[in-house]
């Protein structure tokens, strides 16, 4: 079953302790859009501009991911830049350069809209709801936002959240759009806008999430090297709604085994720069890895 993302194709400059790069692949729907095509089918919905190159299309071609969405228009593709210190939960924005992504109004292809599965990533809120009014009754909604929306437009945000079924989002975002430091509560009160799941991204510390009445944790995978977490979030996403379109079990123990998929995902994203730790994995370095975080929280009775 296919999945539909809709978000930032973008070009980053991202300068870590272990290096930096200028100018590299990026945006939240790329990342998404690579992690999810291990598990499933893949459009995607975003704009590039002129200066896109042909190179960076074929990262999404290698994958299988349907382009028919993404949009070229006269400009320069979205650009962002980042730099993190040697706590790499925390980054600076250097700068945000809009570009092509300014006029942003996704249109989705008429093959795009019976997805049964459809990932909002982080744009205006207003966009989500349009993205939301031009598909036919899709199976499972999840979104992602951040703090520029949820300070901006809350009240759109709000709406959104009353029409999806996941919440995915840092664990910031989700103090900051609950009102509450403490993160059980906050993940009640977000419960009470409208999903009935909220995952919270909590960077190398792992996630954690409050499907309905139960709370599942999973960890951060204990890496000895690292390069650049840019993305890890969206490919996180990507693999959570990559195994939940792949198992189309959207329970408890789907969800739990997804947010392990995911988590996956994001461990790969993180050891290398731009897409280089996840456009070439397989099945079976993807196996083996979910396999490793089962044996990281096995333990026997007390
Ligand atoms: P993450 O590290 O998962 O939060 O995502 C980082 C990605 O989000 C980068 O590749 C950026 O290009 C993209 N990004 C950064 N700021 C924005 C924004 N305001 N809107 C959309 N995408 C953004």
């Amino acid at each position: 079953m296919s999945i539909v993302v809709v978000g930032s194709v973008a070009y980053d400059t991202v300068i870590t302790p272990y290096g930096r790069a200028e100018d590299t692949l990026g945006g939240a729907a790329t990342f998404f859009s690579v992690a999810a095509s291990y598990f499933c089918p893949v459009q995607v919905v975003g704009v590039v501009g002129e200066d896109f190159s042909e190179t960076d299309v074929d990262v999404f071609r290698e994958r299988g991911v349907d382009i028919q969405g993404i949009e070229r228009r006269p400009g320069r593709s979205f650009r962002w830049g980042g730099e993190y210190s040697w706590n790499l939960n925390e980054r600076e924005t250097l700068f945000t350069e809009l570009n092509v992504f300014e006029q942003f109004d996704p249109v989705l292809p008429p093959s795009y809209r019976e997805a049964p599965h459809v990932f909002l990533a982080n744009i205006a809120p207003e966009l989500q709801l349009s993205v939301l009014d031009q598909v036919v009754q899709p199976r499972l909604v999840a979104l992602d936002t951040m703090n520029y929306w949820i300070e901006g437009s809350r009240d759109a945000l709000v709406e959104v959240l009353g029409r999806v079924d996941i919440l995915v989002i840092n664990d910031e975002e989700a103090r900051q759009l609950a009102d509450e430091y403490n993160l059980v509560r906050a993940a009640e009160n977000i419960l009470a806008m409208g999903p009935t799941a909220i995952v919270i991204k909590r960077g190398e510390h792992g996630a954690t999430a409050f499907l309905g009445g139960e709370v599942f944790t999973v960890p951060g995978y204990p890496l000895r090297e690292l390069a650049d977490p840019t993305g890890a979030g969206d490919t996180f996403a990507g693999g959570f709604m990559g195994h939940l379109a792949r198992s189309g079990e959207h329970g408890p123990d789907g969800l739990r085994r997804a947010i392990v998929a995911g988590s996956v995902m994001a461990s790969f994203c993180v050891e290398a720069f731009s897409l280089g730790g996840i456009r070439n994995l397989d099945e079976e370095r993807i196996a083996a890895r979910y396999r490793a975080f089962q044996a990281l929280t096995r333990f026997g009775d007390l």
